[in-house]
């Protein structure tokens, strides 16, 4: 292993760290809106379940029949319900990105997909097996009936099979066989599958039926839920690009396949991004204006240029650094909460492998801290063969960090993310930084390796709150 250590500050662990400091308002704020988003998804479930109960739904289960179709409607109602909170999940409402992040909200709108799939499959197979048995029919016969004598039906059934279809897809083992491009499209006939399935709820059976409160409040939803989509995935981002005017201003190559991109505009302190975070951009070049993915920026945004730093690992990342100065360039964003405004403690720790230097550059540089109160530790292969390391070595000098680069081979077993001679010395994160109990940790490098700083970070007694990492990958 290589442990260059070069640090204006080395010494010994700042006074001010030694003691565990109450944990960051700002943190406290998060963890409140966190809380409330929480319990308004809670009493979504609980108000829909009331409806049922408010139309009479609990003196339906006296028999066989009326008990399938009961649960049938409950598994109905809080299926649709669970798809509307996975689609607000997915619209990047500001409250939902500050509260749980990018990352986080997205994990969630995935782990939601199985269970409202279930609930929404249950739905059906309930509903036919209760009317089955009041008409006493099978039922085949009793979904051959739906088609032809509910006009709606079929709707609904293909609204079921699309919703099929994007849950498959989203599987990870079936995932990884699409293109990002291929997946992300049949994702986005899940929105297709909510539509086609209103018209059913609105037609069959009495809960929802014309004049009701239930009614009112259901079609409320859908409207707020659309509403929140069209604002913040269409108006909110055309609006800032069209205020801001992005263009490319400068491209520079810094290693092979590696290029960092400044993007200059107007009043971008408007858009009060932030170090760490990460914006999805999209280039209007020939060949890129169709597609639009998600880069971190590399530096510290100022109020007329941004920059991010690309490694080409498919065709539009390879293309980004042919793009010519004045290229337009709209996004969404800024979005993530791998920032300073999610630290809890007073040290600061920054962990980068490979391209996820960028995110871990802007927060160095943006953090706010003393000298000595930040630790930067970048793994590579080989000393100088980090990106940026030219900057970060000097942004370390200026700030006063204490940076260590670590280099070397991986170890072949084991799952360390160290270098394999520092992993076989039993050189942890915690012998690494002696403040570790009083920093926060922030990640971002390829999967395996994040994952294992993760762990070592929890294994060493940091909480959750304390770790932070951003994944390159969906
Ligand atoms: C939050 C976040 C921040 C990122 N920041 C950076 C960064 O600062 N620098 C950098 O070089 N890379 C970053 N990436 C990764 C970058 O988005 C992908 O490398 C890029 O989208 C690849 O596109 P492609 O067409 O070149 O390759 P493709 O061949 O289309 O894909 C290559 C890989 O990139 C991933 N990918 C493709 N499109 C997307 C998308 N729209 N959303 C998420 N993942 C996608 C897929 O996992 C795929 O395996 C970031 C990713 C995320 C999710």
């Amino acid at each position: 292993m290589t442990l260059d250590t070069r640090s204006t500050r080395p010494g010994p662990t700042p006074a001010a760290t030694r003691v565990p400091t109450p944990v960051r308002p700002a943190y406290k704020k998060r963890m409140r809106l966190a809380d409330t988003l929480q319990t308004l998804c809670v009493t979504s479930v609980a108000l829909v379940i009331a409806l049922f109960l408010a139309d009479g739904g609990a003196a339906d289960f006296g028999t066989a029949a009326d008990t399938l179709t009961s649960i049938g409607i409950v598994t109905g109602l809080v299926g649709s319900d669970l798809l509307l909170v996975m689609m607000l999940l997915a619209a990047r409402l500001p409250p939902i990105d500050r509260a749980f992040g990018h990352d986080s909200a997205m994990a969630l709108h995935q782990q939601l997909g199985k269970p409202a799939l279930y609930l929404l499959l249950g739905h059906a197979v309930f509903l036919i097996g209760g009317y089955a048995a009041a008409e006493n029919v099978n039922v085949f016969a009793e979904t051959w009936s739906m088609f032809g004598s509910l006009p709606d039906m079929p709707l609904a059934f293909l609204g079921l099979a699309l919703l099929m279809a994007v849950v498959v897809t989203s599987l990870v083992v079936v995932r990884r066989r699409f293109r990002y491009e291929a997946w992300h499209a049949v994702h986005l006939l899940g929105y297709l599958a909510v539509l086609v399935s209103i018209p059913h709820q609105l037609s069959v059976g009495g809960l929802l039926a014309e004049g009701t409160i239930a009614r009112y409040y259901w079609l409320a939803l859908y409207l707020g839920v659309a509403a929140a989509i069209v604002t913040y995935r269409f108006v909110v981002p055309i609006v800032r690009s069209l205020r801001h005017r992005l263009v490319v201003d400068r491209v520079e190559r810094i290693a092979p396949g590696v290029a960092s991109l400044t993007l200059t505009g107007r009043a971008l302190n408007r858009l009060r991004a932030d170090g760490g975070q990460f914006f999805i951009w999209r280039f209007w070049s020939h060949g890129l204006w169709w597609q639009a993915h998600p880069f971190s920026l590399s530096a510290a945004p100022t109020n007329d240029s941004l920059r991010i730093t690309v490694r080409a690992l498919g065709d539009a990342s390879a293309d980004l650094p042919s793009v010519a100065r004045g290229t337009r360039v709209s996004f969404e964003g800024p979005y993530g909460i791998f920032t300073d405004r999610a630290r809890t403690a007073p040290h600061l720790v920054l962990v980068a492998a490979g391209i996820g230097v960028a995110p871990i550059r802007s927060l160095l540089e943006s953090a706010d801290f003393a000298p000595g109160g930040a630790t930067v530790l970048l793994r590579s292969h080989s000393v100088g063969d980090s990106y940026l390391s030219t900057e970060i070595i000097e942004l370390c000098q200026r700030r006063g960090a204490e940076l260590r680069i670590l280099a070397g081979q991986r170890p072949p077993r084991g799952g360390s993310w160290l270098p394999a001679d520092a992993a076989a010395a039993r050189i942890t994160l915690a012998t690494l930084v002696p403040q570790l109990r009083y920093s926060d940790v922030y990640v971002c490098g390829p999967r395996r390796f994040t994952d294992a700083v993760v762990r070592d970070a929890r294994s060493a007694g940091l909480p959750t709150r304390q770790i932070h990492y951003e994944r390159f990958d969906w």
